[in-house]
């Protein structure tokens, strides 16, 4: 099977790729860019991407899918169909599911699903600990071959600094990157927003910044001592910023990821009591905003992960203090980090960077986040000036949880390729595909 996708403006900083060019792609590999003025063999299949943008497929590194264990908030397969629709090609499962996938059968479980559901990429991220209760190792080699690409206890930090050393040890034996969720326990217990002004007016408990700072300067701390590939998930302080900021000033194998939601709103949002604005970490006060706006401007914030984590409408209607963390985020994405473009905070560049090759690199996806020859045949088509608002009734979340209900946004991903597979196409998109390209200079030739 060949597909062009004919006219579209590529922009692959992978290999310093920016200008009109068409990509042409044969079964599930790209082939390579063509001029405008080339002809693809006769009997191509044609996107015509004029007027838009042509990105290497954005993978997601920082996805909670919910099965196997929590089928009514989210399965592998609407998962997935969430992901395409935001414009997602591949997303990192986390492994705080039910069991846990602290072992190699759950790893090949989720891929197994994956693959029937046939939409996007899924690669498995297995536990650091069993069962993620930060008290003994689990078996990271076995995981490996199974197919996880990166070691999380995520949705809690590893409570100790010495059994987080023995995790990075272990860790670096496989070359498996140590994803932590720095939330130092004794400093962040009970709490439910972020510790500060809205915090007390609230009467909520508050997680001081503190908490996430700890953490993360034990994180780099140790990633100095073992050597250890070290990536902090959703950073949300001007503190841990600070840190990998340092770390990487000292030649340190640190990364982090930001989420949308985080510099997007503050803490103020949680003023109505919307368990929608409940998330972990919480969303922060206006100088740690500019701390992370400044982490994505200056290239200390490697990557844009959405920390997609669905949960159910009956228990997102507890009071505040009752109702679980987490928001959806795989349909919004893309359309939030526009807002950065607009604003002049990021190039669009940079963009395609932190959703597509940054995330590959972490994880040593080898053959994606680029359009390289040979890559995997990965596509995010984007149209920067589509103008849209979000309608979480047509979510392709089983899960409803988020506070961008209604929300206007300029900028999507129109079209989703993988593995050389149309599999998503924007509704208002679809007179882009559907004729055959005829080679029309030398009639006959391929
Ligand atoms: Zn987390």
């Amino acid at each position: 099977m060949r597909l062009l996708i004919a006219s579209g403006y590529v922009i692959d900083p992978s290999q310093g790729i920016n200008a009109g060019k068409s990509l042409f792609i044969e079964d599930d590999r790209i082939v390579g860019l063509l001029s405008q003025s080339d002809d693809p063999p006769e009997g191509t299949k044609v996107v015509d991407a004029t007027g838009l943008i042509v990105a290497a497929g954005f993978i997601d590194m920082h996805t909670h899918l919910r099965e196997p264990g929590h089928e009514y908030k989210e399965t592998i397969a609407s998962g997935v169909s969430a992901a395409v629709s935001g414009g997602f090609t591949t997303v990192c499962a986390m492994p705080n599911t039910s069991p846990v996938n602290d072992n190699a059968a759950v790893t090949r479980f989720v891929i197994e699903q994956a693959q029937r559901a046939g939409l996007a990429n899924v690669f498995p991220i297995g536990a650091i600990t069993k069962n993620s209760e930060g008290s003994e190792l689990a078996e990271m080699g076995e995981m490996k071959s199974a197919g996880i690409v990166a070691v999380s206890d995520d949705g809690r930090s590893v409570p100790s600094a010495g059994m987080m050393r023995r995790a990075m040890e272990y860790a670096r034996g496989f070359d498996l990157p140590v994803i932590d969720h720095c939330e130092e326990r004794s400093l962040a217990r009970g709490g439910m927003m972020h510790e500060g002004h809205w915090s007390l007016i609230l009467g909520l408990r508050g997680m001081p910044a503190a908490a996430e700072e700890v953490d993360a300067l034990r994180d780099c701390a140790l990633a100095e001592l073992t050597g250890a590939r070290v990536h902090l998930a959703h950073v949300s302080t001007r503190g841990a910023i600070e840190a990998v900021r340092r770390a990487k000033e000292k030649g340190l194998s640190v990364t982090c990821e930001v989420a949308p939601h985080h510099w997007t709103l503050t803490d103020e949002a949680a003023q109505d009591y919307d368990t929608n604005t409940k998330v972990n970490p919480p969303l922060r006060s206006r100088e740690h905003i500019d701390a992370i706006i400044e982490g994505l401007r200056d290239g200390t914030i490697d990557a844009i992960a959405t920390d997609h984590a669905p949960q159910h409408a009956d228990e997102k209607a507890l009071e505040y203090d009752q109702a679980p963390f987490g928001i959806t985020g795989l349909e919004t994405a893309v359309g939030l980090a526009f807002d950065l473009v607009r604003q002049g905070v990021i190039s669009i560049e940079r963009l395609v960077e932190v959703f597509a090759n940054n995330p590959a690199r972490i994880f040593s996806l080898e053959n994606r986040g680029t359009l390289r020859a040979g890559a995997y045949a990965d596509v995010t088509i984007l149209n920067p000036a589509f103008q849209w608002t979000f309608d979480v009734s047509r979510s392709k979340s089983k899960s409803r949880n988020t506070p961008f209900d209604g929300r206007a946004m300029t900028g999507a991903a129109v079209a989703t390729i993988v593995a050389g597979r149309i599999v998503y196409l924007h509704p208002d998109f679809q007179h882009l595909i559907g004729f055959e390209h005829k080679a029309l200079a030398k009639s006959g030739s391929t």
